[in-house]
């Protein structure tokens, strides 16, 4: 709670619960929340808000994940009957498919600001907002200032077993509680998984700057690979797309699991994510194996 500037939060197993359990009880069903099209509850989660809450997404195009002010005002639908109610907006801090990129303090505010005079309320996904802390200087307490809930991922950067906490006004998680207990996120063990978390929070935070400079290392090697295309990353997160070297994500990524290098496959680009158990030097072995394949394609 103190931490993203909130009232009262809830420890929950993942961050998939904390989306789930905030628009439970942001919305009803048959409302609408705006989100970017390439947003996690919109991509990523299973579907969940439509099984749910009942929910519809409108998912918004904006550049590296984002959305302006004025495409939130552009979003707006006529007060008619015909049209769904619009009661939710939702950003992600970082942009994940966007490509881990950090939302600006200000262009934060000003989406929020937007929402908040529509009458809707704002909720921030927050599974790397530590990133966005570390790789900005802004604190999680500012960046989550104008939103009415907030979340942060334990497992991801953090490297946590298990774990996430969602916040709000108190009667925000008073009433998110009744979620948790329904969905049986009320867990006896919640306490040493808590110990875990805040181990995390304690000795895994400044450290992500070392994440950071990797992602950077990475995307510098494989910009002098002829043909593949790299993203500039933000935080953790290397996007690249190696067709103009003559192999398609899905293959270089099948090859290099062979070679115990895992990357992900988002479209039709590849996701190179740097984390705790990543060193300097399994980046050059990455490399070396991604160079090899490139040259004996
Ligand atoms: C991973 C992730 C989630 C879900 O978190 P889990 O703890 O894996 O359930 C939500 N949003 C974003 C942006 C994520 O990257």
């Amino acid at each position: 709670g103190a931490l993203l500037g909130k009232e009262a939060a809830m420890f929950l197993p993942s961050g998939t619960m904390c989306n789930v359990i905030a628009i439970l009880t942001h919305c009803r069903s048959g409302e609408e929340v705006i989100a970017h099209r390439t947003s996690h509850i919109l991509t990523s989660e299973g579907g969940a808000h439509a099984a749910f809450s009942g929910v519809q997404i409108l998912g918004l195009a904006g550049e590296r994940g984002q959305v302006t002010a004025e495409a939130g005002r552009a979003a707006m639908r006529p007060r008619a009957r015909y049209a769904p109610a619009q009661r939710l907006l939702e950003v992600e801090q970082t942009a994940n498919i966007g490509g881990g990129t950090v939302w600006p303090l200000a262009q934060l505010e000003e989406v929020a600001a937007v929402a908040h005079g529509e009458g809707w309320a704002t909720h921030m996904d927050g599974a790397r907002l530590m990133n966005a802390v570390v790789a900005s200087g802004v604190t999680a307490k500012e960046m989550a200032a104008s939103f009415d809930s907030a979340w942060i991922d334990f497992t991801k950067g953090l490297g946590a077993p298990l774990g996430a906490v969602l916040a709000g006004s108190a009667a925000f998680i008073a009433e998110a509680w009744r979620w948790k207990q329904r969905l049986g996120g009320g867990m006896r063990q919640a306490g040493i998984c808590a110990a875990a978390c805040n181990y995390a929070l304690d000795h895994h935070v400044g450290r992500l700057v070392d994440d950071h400079r990797n992602a950077k290392i990475l995307a510098r090697g494989l910009r002098q690979l002829p043909g593949v295309a790299v993203e500039e990353p933000e935080t953790n997160l290397v996007f690249f797309d190696p067709a103009g070297a003559g192999l398609t994500a899905h293959e270089l990524i099948q090859k290099l699991r062979l070679q115990g290098v895992h990357l992900s496959l988002l479209g039709a680009r590849v996701r190179a994510c740097t984390h705790l158990d990543v060193t300097e030097a399994m980046i050059e072995e990455a490399l070396a194996g991604i160079r090899r394949e490139l040259n004996g394609r």
